[in-house]
């Protein structure tokens, strides 16, 4: 139901969002009368009320209730070293815990200083959102040094992460120049921040490389047993016809490859003693199947049987071992997630059938 539009509460609703400087003894709430004067450097005095600006800073609160020297004289609260428009816009906050975005736009490193001297958590966050939202190259040094200042972690982090990213633009800002001329410290945090940035990112690299190593390892086992089973393109079991006219299977570079491994390890004349690399290759296959094959007494897999026996007749020497069985847990480990990731797939595939069959083809959210 939409509220009626009648005049008072438009001119209510602007009272609310109306930046304080608008608050004077006229227009102040009518239940009491402004209390306390806030003095800025720029000499301008903002009628207050000691009880609101008490409930939103406790900081504020404790200056208030400091005892005066003269009980009758007007309590005057100095805010000075920012702008009086940043001032102003810290009481209207206070009093409606809104800022415009003009004020934002212009006042919004000196809200954020004013919300940590003054304790006013929530200010603090929406100005560490706000400036996080503003920065710039050219801006991004000075925002850093102050949410460090202001113990703002958020924007701290959202900044270092600019720089990190922009280091060759923002070495040559002046904030960077200022920085490493007053602030060497921060300087070298910033440099440690990268050089662990840069690390993360390696280390990531890593594991994806790896994980994809395993992957592929975890394929060639499935299409190791393909073969063996069923027979592929050019390979498959004496007894099964080799299935020429099936076309490519679902795995075709993998199973490609594999078969012409196999084709080779049938007739290399020097084999894995006489130094082949590829029959070497073909060798750590076939024991790698066997360490993960769970029906070795039905299995077609040449060797399976024998590698499992040789496993537990002569164990490996401790180090290889261990080696070994991590690499044959990554390869399971891999091919679970590969057979999650395709379950997934296809369930949501299903799903996205049953949808176009109750007319949901082009249905967005
Ligand atoms: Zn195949
Ligand atoms: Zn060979
Ligand atoms: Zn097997």
């Amino acid at each position: 139901m939409e509220e009626p539009h009648n005049a008072n509460t438009i001119s209510g609703n602007l009272d609310v969002l109306s930046p304080i400087t608008t608050v004077t003894k006229e227009n102040a709430p009518a239940f009491y009368e402004p209390d306390v004067q806030i003095l800025t450097s720029g000499g301008l005095r903002i009628p207050a009320h000691a009880g609101i600006l008490g409930s939103a800073s406790p900081v504020l609160e404790h200056i208030i209730d400091r005892p005066r020297k003269h009980r009758s004289s007007e309590r005057v609260i100095p805010i000075l070293g920012v702008p009086c428009g940043a001032v102003s816009a810290f009481v209207g906050f206070l009093y409606t815990s809104r800022f415009t975005e003009d004020q934002m736009e212009k006042f919004g490193i000196h809200l954020l200083a004013l919300s940590h001297v003054y304790s006013v958590p929530q200010l603090k966050q929406r100005c560490s959102k706000g400036l996080g939202e503003r920065l710039t190259i050219e801006n991004v040094v000075d925002v850093l040094q102050l949410a460090r200042l202001c113990d703002a972690p958020d924007l701290y982090l959202k900044c270092m992460k600019l720089v990190s990213s922009r280091f060759k633009a923002v070495e040559n800002t002046e904030g960077w120049k200022f920085l490493q001329e007053h602030d060497p410290w921060l300087e070298l945090e910033i440099l440690q921040f990268m050089d662990e940035d840069e690390s993360r990112r390696k280390r990531t690299r890593r594991h994806r490389l790896e994980q994809s190593l395993y992957l592929q390892l975890s394929e060639a086992m499935d299409c190791l047993e393909h073969i063996c089973t069923e027979g592929c393109t050019s390979v498959g079991p004496h007894d099964v016809e080799p299935q020429k006219i099936k076309g490519p299977c679902s795995k075709f570079t993998t199973c490609q490859g594999l078969q012409l491994l196999i084709r080779h390890f049938a007739t290399c004349k020097k084999r894995v003693n006489g130094g082949c690399s590829r029959c070497k290759r073909m060798w750590q296959l076939l024991r790698l199947h066997s360490s993960i094959c769970e029906k070795p007494d039905s299995c077609r897999v040449p060797l399976c049987r024998q590698f499992k026996l040789k496993a537990t007749q002569q164990p490996e020497k401790k180090g290889d071992d261990d080696r070994w069985r991590l690499l044959v847990k990554k390869v399971v480990s891999a091919k679970t997630i590969s057979s999650l990731a395709q379950h997934k797939r296809k369930r949501m595939e299903e799903s996205r059938r049953t949808m176009a069959d109750f007319g949901f083809r082009n249905f967005t959210l």
